[in-house]
């Protein structure tokens, strides 16, 4: 029984006080909230406000990215161990925006994810095609790449815990989320991937989230899909009542 996870990914936006300003309305809201697990993707200056923010909820804090290296001269990345001692304990890795603007690759997201994994981080790992690849018919053989580059080294166990985001680029950002059938057609697909490639108790446990215009409006269809364990959203996180109603339409999870 995998317990639903719904991730906010503020991106570049919220400074300290807006960050705080959110907790304040969510966490009022959220105070009953049970059977959804809760993760807030803050950018980087604002991860410590939101780490003391939460202290006393269940609302785990993530970092939007993460380097390879513990530490060294890599001005301008923050180390997963940097991370760690901010008190965030997931690291979204792979996230289109990372890939195609600033050159993360399959092979420098997997040296992000065995290092994330070191440090004791939960990488939610993000995988996706583009329209192009779609409509070339190519989105499973995409996904099948990105998964087996990705993961290349780690072992069942560590797949177990991880969190996997299925996010169609040409749906991220747009307002034009996947349907229903192609959201749980891929998230059949990266499932059977990790069965074959590890083993059906990784697969079994792996939370694989959907990522891509979720709003309060769609969430339950979408994670009312037997393979899709929660929502990792963009957007429509940025609002604490928008984000207060996915959350709570994700615990419509039925798997
Ligand atoms: C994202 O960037 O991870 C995302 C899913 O964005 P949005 O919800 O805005 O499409």
């Amino acid at each position: 029984m995998r317990t639903p996870l719904v991730a906010a990914n503020w991106k570049m936006h919220k400074t300290v006080q807006e960050a705080q300003a959110f907790l304040q309305v969510f966490r009022g809201l959220t105070e009953d909230v049970t059977g959804v697990d809760i993760v807030i993707a803050p950018p980087f200056t604002a991860l410590t406000a939101v780490v003391a923010g939460v202290q006393g909820s269940s609302i785990a804090v993530a970092g939007q990215d993460a380097y390879w290296q513990a530490e060294g001269a890599f001005t301008g990345a923050i180390s997963p161990s940097l991370l760690a001692h901010t008190g965030a304990t997931h690291v979204i890795l792979g996230h289109s925006e990372r890939r195609n603007l600033f050159g993360d690759t399959d092979e420098s997201v997997n040296k992000k994810m065995s290092a994330a994994i070191a440090f004791g981080l939960t990488p939610i790992f993000c995988v996706g095609e583009t329209l192009e690849e779609r409509d070339r018919g190519e989105a499973l053989v995409v996904l099948t790449r990105q998964i087996r580059r990705g993961l290349d080294g780690l072992s069942g166990e560590q797949v177990a815990s991880l969190v996997v985001a299925y996010e169609p680029i040409w749906a991220i950002g747009t307002g034009h989320n996947a349907t229903v059938d192609q959201a749980g057609n891929a998230h059949a697909h990266i499932r059977g991937i990790l069965r074959e490639r590890f083993d059906t108790g990784a697969a079994e446990s792996c939370r694989i989230l959907y990522g891509g215009s979720v709003k309060p409006g769609n969430v339950r269809e979408i994670v009312a899909q037997p393979e899709i364990d929660g929502a990792l959203v963009g957007g429509a996180s940025l609002d604490p009542k928008s984000f207060f109603e996915i959350v709570a339409g994700g615990r419509a999870t039925t798997v």
